[in-house]
């Protein structure tokens, strides 16, 4: 009996019950670490990289996991692979492993290998200045871009008017290549955008002079974007079928257009709440009144109730942000109130204060004599600055 078959979930590490994303990044870890070209000579290293590789082989295939979960390694007996292993010479390894690959080199052998068929084209990414306001209630901002326009000249194709593109004869026209790598676990089969036509299917003999045999000109072009209300700052709104031209037919991309939303002097923001702090005098906080507070509809009044104290939280209900969501739905203002203290006293309001501090009483811990403090405490006072100095006797 051949030696002992360790468990492949147990090989990548992973739960029975795993899903395809967590065999796929333990294997992608796996690989990484162990990969012959990253380890040459190490015969560890290579058996490791064998051993994960027929684990992810089996187990990113939902029949083969399905066996494999039911028979276990017996499922793969007696296969081409001879000793009792599994079949490698049978297993594309450019479908099963190029996309990991292509992520862990960088290379070419990627899913996403182009073809000739048709693509969306790329989005193009921009960004504008809005204020707090703007976003709050959405505004039209133009913005200028450059975006390839199909050529005229050419009509798009590249080509020298007059003459047409070639199907690129390595390719056959396809636009992948495919290629077969004898590897230390068997023969690999890759699939590469071709390196002739840059996946397009044609070559062409005689570039347009005017694209340079790109097929696209370069337009400046100017758009009026619909900010919708109730954006904030970082997100993006999407103009679909705008952006750069698709390929082989294939649709536009889109321009998302990102939102930098200016500070205000006196809002914040969180999601659809607004918060500002509102001063309110010493006098109004202990006998109440009416105070005007800003809000982004305009002013509002509100009734200060008598003996509010400092840093009290009021909420203006649906004075928010519209969200986007649901435009009948607005976020809610909180406003801190704080009460000011008086720092320029006429000589009058002065001895009235004295007068209203004699009638409160003794009241909250004030030392009416400075000479009260004991000889050896100590007394913080207020320097001009408005910063605490401590002295100590
Ligand atoms: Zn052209
Ligand atoms: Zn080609």
């Amino acid at each position: 009996m051949a030696e002992q078959k360790r468990d492949y979930y147990e090989v990548l590490g992973v739960d029975k019950n795993a899903d395809d994303a967590a065999i796929k990044k333990a294997y992608r870890v796996l690989a990484k670490k162990y990969h012959p070209d990253m380890n040459p000579g190490d015969k560890e290293a290579e058996q490791k990289f064998k051993e994960a590789s027929e684990a992810y082989a089996v187990l990113s295939d939902p029949e083969k996991r399905r066996q494999y979960d039911q028979y276990g390694h017996a499922a793969f007996d007696g296969g081409a692979g001879g000793a009792g292993g599994f079949d490698f010479n049978g297993a594309d390894f450019g479908d099963i492993f190029g996309d990991i690959f292509g992520d862990i080199f960088g290379g070419g052998r990627s899913r996403g290998a182009r073809n000739n068929g048709p693509m969306k084209g790329a989005n193009i990414r921009t960004s504008v200045h809005i204020t707090f306001e703007e976003a709050v209630f959405g505004c039209k901002k133009e913005i200028d871009l450059t975006v390839k326009e199909t050529c005229k000249t050419c009509n798009g194709s590249g080509a020298k008017p007059g003459t047409s593109p070639e199907t690129c004869s390595k390719c056959g026209g396809k636009g992948q290549v495919v290629f077969t790598q004898q590897s230390f676990f068997g023969t690999v089969r890759n699939v590469q955008t071709c390196p002739d036509c840059q996946g397009t299917g044609k070559v062409i003999r005689e570039k347009c002079p005017d694209c340079r045999g790109t097929g696209y000109i370069p337009m400046k072009k100017r758009y009026a974007v619909d900010i919708p209300a109730g954006i904030d700052n970082g997100q993006s709104t999407r103009m679909p079928g705008l952006g750069e031209p698709g390929v082989n037919g294939g649709p536009r991309g889109d321009v998302l257009v990102e939102v930098i939303v200016g500070r205000h002097p006196i809002f914040q923001r969180q999601e659809f709440d607004i918060f500002s702090t509102v001063p309110i005098s010493f006098a109004v906080a202990a006998l109440g009144g009416e105070v005007l507070i800003d809000t982004v509809d305009g002013k509002v009044v509100y009734d200060v109730k008598a003996g509010t104290q400092t840093d009290t939280k009021i909420r203006l209900r649906g004075k928010g942000v519209p969200s986007w969501r649901n435009k009948d739905v607005r976020g809610d203002h909180y406003v801190t109130l704080v009460v000011e203290t008086p720092d320029k006293l006429k000589p009058e309001a002065k001895e009235l204060l004295k007068q209203f501090d004699a009638l409160t009483g003794d009241s909250l811990n004030a030392v009416k004599n400075a000479t009260e403090a004991g000889e050896n405490g100590s007394k913080e006072k207020d320097s001009k600055d408005g910063k605490k100095k401590k002295f100590w006797k």
